[in-house]
């Protein structure tokens, strides 16, 4: 079994990341993101100052719009309005979840397309599935990267991705099906999980469940991605039972210290992507 770590390949992507900065601030060029926070959410409170010290450590300037959870959506996509005009921002991020009461897909959409390092907006979600993408969502990029640096080719493999969010399962199934590999999507109404996994060259769980991806599971030398985050007492765990199931796979991301330093290297990575797309250069 190999482990995948995504702690010592985020920390290669932002050396990387943090040269290029320097070389963009030589040419007068100061790489911004604006990052913007509802609420007192400890869990997004938390991947805010995360994403603040990592842009830091780098030398990319962030700025950070803290706002009530009383604000109103317009008012919020007043704000997103003015950094998509302000020419020193070149990424902007919205913290999700929002409040109960704004809408998410009317305030992604306001973020213009060029600043969307997230990758959530419909134009680059849209780019994305039709193939030729601007911007790839952060944590399945991250995953890309990965099979990348470990040298594991996807082109007909068979990939069953467990959860279809939004943030993970979606846009990874279109980045391994750009790969051309074989994707399966399951979700909460998939019928028996197993059947589905059981033959998977590649596995990937985006659900929050833990011990969800047990080792009866997989098949002998399968490739086991973990995106989960759960809290179990003061532990942070993933969805994937590691201890038995690493004993099966060829390749597997422990939690923590696999996606979830990935993703945020690859917002970063993203950041820097945006100064050019921006600045056109
Ligand atoms: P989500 O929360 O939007 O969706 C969850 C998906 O899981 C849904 O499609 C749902 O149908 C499915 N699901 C729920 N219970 C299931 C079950 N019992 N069996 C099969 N499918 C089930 O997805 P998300 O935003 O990608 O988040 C998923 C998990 O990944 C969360 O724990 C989140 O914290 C974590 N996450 C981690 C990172 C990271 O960087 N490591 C990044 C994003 C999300």
């Amino acid at each position: 079994m190999i482990l995948l770590d995504g702690k010592a390949l985020s920390k290669k992507i932002r050396e990387g990341i943090k040269r290029k900065v320097v070389e963009l601030k030589q040419s007068g060029i100061i790489p911004g993101l604006a990052v913007i926070l509802i609420g007192d959410n400890p869990a997004s409170q938390l991947y805010v100052n995360m994403k603040t010290k990592a842009c830091e450590d780098v030398g990319i300037y962030s700025i950070n719009h803290r706002m009530p959870a009383e604000i109103s959506e317009d008012e919020l996509i007043s704000v997103i309005k003015m950094l998509n005009d302000n020419p020193m921002v070149h990424g902007i991020l919205v913290q999700l979840p929002l409040p109960k009461h704004i809408d998410e897909e009317r305030v992604i959409e306001s973020i213009d397309y060029k600043k969307d390092i997230d990758g959530f907006h419909p134009y680059n979600v849209g780019r994305l599935v039709r193939g030729y993408p601007l911007y790839y969502s952060c944590t399945p990029y991250g995953i890309m990267k990965l099979f990348e640096e470990y040298n594991i080719e996807l082109e007909g493999k068979d990939a069953v991705i467990v959860g279809a969010g939004n943030i993970t399962g979606k846009p990874m199934a279109s980045m391994l099906l750009n790969a051309n590999a074989t994707v399966q999507m399951c979700h909460i109404y998939t019928k028996d999980l197993k059947d589905k996994t059981i033959n998977a060259d590649i596995v990937i769980s985006a659900v929050g469940k833990p011990n969800l991806i047990t080792e009866d599971m997989v098949k002998e030398g399968s490739i086991v991605v973990d995106v989960g985050i759960s809290r179990v007492g003061d532990k942070v765990v993933g969805d994937v039972d590691f201890e038995n199931v690493s004993k099966k796979s060829s390749y597997i991301t422990p939690v923590p210290g696999g996606v979830g330093p990935m993703t945020i290297a690859m917002l970063l990575s993203n950041t820097i992507k945006a100064v050019e797309v921006n600045k056109g250069l």
